[in-house]
């Protein structure tokens, strides 16, 4: 396609904006009343920020003003703050019986790497009264804002960055399509939500072979696909195609590969123009996961009423593409001071529009909730894996936490595509503009200042230390997220989404990030199968600071987990290692490194799965081989504790939560299960009941080989055991809890899927 020159504006990816302009101070305190997407008559629900202060705050610049009459106002706001800050310090000062107030703690930043988040940064940290070292610190700091990645310079040994490492890598165009396909390939249902993709050229004939048979089978499927190149970012060097033959410069492709993805030919349109959404999601923590999803974003829109695309439109980028930075060129794009007008619009804005119309804007957030959480377990497995290389365990090194740019499409029937992922979503918020011909200033563009101040006010929030210390505050943020004993579902939470705020929120009502999870975790937790070879992978890592396997560790792998058998001798293990390592390394054109990549162990998991159980679907065989692996492992860990290595107590805590099943054989779940009742840990009357029984025995009796299932799981309950007490931990807080409906609801969930997969 022919592109103009891409010019970073507000929405422009980090990486590719300039670099910031001299910093100026935001003289406005954000506005933090907030519309509820969703709600036709937004309920102005912000509280504004309570300053106790008698100096007034300047009130907010009008919309577009100049910057150089913005930085005016910005230091006469700065002098306001001095005042009110020598007030306040006088305020810390010995009173009249001499004795000190009792002064909290600042919380220091460091944003001497945040680049084009710097604006909008400094206005958070001044609402939150917490301290800005735009230059760096000699002594450490708190938080540290980076604007690209984790390795932006040197990496503090404590305190928290706002990025993970190995993000970058994870979400460039061909790595998250692997990630998201090894998904698709355990759970093809529920990752619909990402087009087929093909890598290019590794997978070029994979994709003509399919494409041609699909063509065959189904003669009135005219697809179109998009070619975008790894790596590229605001629709740089994307081009549509109709067929295979037409990707271009295929002997190029050797040194720039890119993605080849099924083109959504048919997306909702407003006022004729196709546009999609950019979300904010902050992943607060990787272990235990936590996810937020800001109720607010932007909507991106096209400047060119859309076509379905055909060879005369292809090129028309102002038609097919909706990034910022292209759509800025045209001569049709309205910069809007209204955040419901113009060609960049809160989505709250389509969310009101689209309910108006009478669309299910309920059913819509519950789909875009279920598809960032699912695309988050996607990534998180190898972002574990970078995690521990990076910042081991054990030794000095920052937390992280992120916020991620998600870009989605809906879909005319309202079903959103998630197209990528973006590791440095632009918190730029001013935007620039040709004041005369040649000449151009940035202004400030009201749309991204209410949007992203809030979401990085809100991040800051939930990061700040004093937090851990006072778990009042934490409960408010995750909206009694970690009250795991509520059942709750994504649909009957929406109204959080929609227009009516629960009482939590009516105290906290500026906070436009909502924790998705752990909150739903109930309904994703099947999906952690990745996450859980992750552990594996890393547990036989060895060496730390390595991401690969060596071959030592592939085949103590094998051994520990004891899957050498007479159908797997362990030269085969070694032959498979070779093969698959060997494969992936020239793939990701590793010369350096030796050893087995995460994406190469998978395979190698896959591999063995299959071999071992033959007949299941493949969900079902790696889940079975995982939970084999983990058994052994726990044996073995028993076996260490129990000859001499572990302490009194911990000898204790086995034979209190184990089944004694795992070590000699012959005791089953019920026993433990009735144990625990006795001891007043678990209510008869939250047993299982006969019908649970009446399922294990017919699954039991199902089992004739000699399949894993049968040699570790004999009898129906113990298999039950297995999988209840191997998370001894978890579950001796599930049987603490004193709600028995919930307790049943938690074991069946816990024990079902583990006996269905075993025995079906
Ligand atoms: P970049 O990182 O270069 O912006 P994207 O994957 O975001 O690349 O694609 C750029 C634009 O192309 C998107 O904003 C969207 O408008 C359009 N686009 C991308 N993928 C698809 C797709 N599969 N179907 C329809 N439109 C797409």
């Amino acid at each position: 396609m022919n592109q103009p020159a891409a010019v970073g504006g507000a929405e422009a990816e980090a990486e590719l904006e300039p670099e910031p302009q001299p910093s100026s101070v935001h003289p406005a305190v954000a506005n933090e009343d907030q519309k509820w997407p969703g709600s036709a008559s937004a309920p102005a629900s912000g509280a504004k920020e309570k300053t106790t202060s008698t100096v007034p705050l300047l009130p907010p610049p009008p919309p577009g003003l100049p910057l150089a009459a913005r930085r005016a106002l910005a230091s006469l706001s700065e002098e306001a703050a001095k005042l009110r800050r020598s007030r306040r310090s006088e305020e810390g000062k010995p009173g009249r019986h001499g004795r000190l107030k009792k002064t909290k703690r600042v919380v220091t930043v460091d944003t001497s790497k945040a680049k084009t988040s710097a604006e909008a940064l400094k206005i958070c940290i001044q609402q939150l009264k917490w301290k800005e070292f735009p230059t760096g610190r000699r002594h450490l700091c708190d938080i540290y804002w980076h604007g690209s990645s984790f390795h932006d310079g040197e990496v503090s040994s404590s305190g928290q960055v706002n990025k993970y490492p190995g993000m970058t890598e994870l979400v460039r165009k061909i790595n998250f399509s692997r990630a998201v396909r090894t998904m698709q390939e355990l759970f093809p249902e529920e990752y619909k939500f990402y087009p087929r993709s093909w890598i290019l050229p590794e997978e070029y004939q994979t994709f003509a072979d399919q494409v041609r048979v699909s063509k065959e089978n189904d003669s009135s499927w005219k697809p179109t696909f998009i070619v975008k190149p790894d790596g590229g970012s605001q629709g740089d060097g994307i081009y549509l195609i109709k067929d295979s033959n037409d990707v271009r410069m295929l002997a190029n492709l050797h040194s720039k590969p890119a993605v080849v993805q099924e083109y959504i030919s048919k997306p909702l349109l407003i006022d004729k123009l196709k546009f999609d959404i950019r979300l904010y999601v902050l992943l607060k923590s990787l272990d235990p996961l936590e996810i937020y999803i800001a109720k607010d974003g932007l909507s991106r829109f096209c400047t060119e009423p859309y076509q379905e695309p055909n060879s005369k439109n292809f090129h028309r980028v102002f038609m097919h593409l909706t990034n910022y930075s292209l759509n800025v060129h045209s001569g049709n794009f309205i910069h809007s001071d209204s955040v419901n007008t113009g060609s960049k619009r809160t989505f709250s804005s389509i969310v009101t529009k689209l309910s108006m119309r009478g669309y299910d804007v309920k059913k819509m957030w519950s789909d875009i909730i279920t598809l960032v959480i699912r695309a988050i377990i996607a990534l998180v497995p190898e972002l574990k894996v970078y995690h521990q290389t990076y910042i081991p365990p054990g030794k000095p090194g920052p937390t992280c936490f992120q916020i991620l740019g998600f870009d989605i499409l809906l879909m005319k029937n309202m079903k959103p595509i998630l197209l990528e992922v973006n590791a440095n979503p632009s918190m730029r918020i001013e935007h620039e503009q040709e004041i005369s011909p040649g000449l151009f200033e940035y202004v400030a563009s009201p749309v991204d200042e209410e949007i992203k101040v809030a979401i990085i006010r809100d991040t800051l929030c939930l990061v700040d230390p004093a937090l851990k210390k006072n778990n009042r505050h934490q409960s408010c943020l995750t909206d009694g997220a970690a009250d795991s004993d509520k059942e709750e579902t994504i649909e009957a939470e929406l109204h959080d989404m929609n227009g009516t705020p629960s009482s939590k929120e009516q105290n906290w009502s500026s906070l436009c990030l909502k924790q998705v999870f752990p909150k739903y975790s109930r309904q994703f937790s099947y999906l952690l199968i990745v996450d859980r070879i992750a552990l594996l992978f890393i547990r036989f890592l060895g060496i730390k600071g390595s991401m690969k396997l060596g071959p030592t560790g592939f085949r103590t792998f094998i051994r520990t987990c004891k899957l050498s058998n007479s159908n797997l001798s362990m030269a085969s293990v070694d032959i498979l290692y070779i093969d698959i390592a060997r494969r992936w390394n020239i793939i990701r054109g590793d010369r350096g490194e030796s050893g087995m990549c995460f994406q190469a162990f998978m395979e190698a998991i896959f591999h063995l799965a299959q071999r071992r159980y033959k007949t299941p679907p493949l969900r079902e065989q790696v889940e079975a081989l995982v939970n084999f692996c983990e058994y052994q492992l726990e044996v073995q860990e028993d076996k260490h504790i129990l000859y001499g290595r572990g302490t009194t107590d911990q000898r204790l805590s086995l034979t209190m939560y184990q089944p004694e099943g795992s070590r000699s054989g012959a005791t089953n779940h019920m026993h433990l299960l009735n144990r625990m009742s006795m001891s007043n840990r678990l209510p008869a009357s939250s047993l299982p009941t006969s019908a649970d029984q009446q399922l294990v025995n017919s699954m039991s009796s199902r089992v004739t080989d000699c399949s894993p299932a049968a040699s570790f799981s004999p009898n129906g309950w113990d298999n039950l055991g297995c999988r209840f007490c191997r998370n001894a931990n978890q579950s001796c807080s599930v049987i603490g809890l004193s709600d028995v409906r919930s307790q049943r609801l938690k074991l069946t969930q816990i024990l079902r899927p583990s006996v269905t997969s075993y025995f079906m």
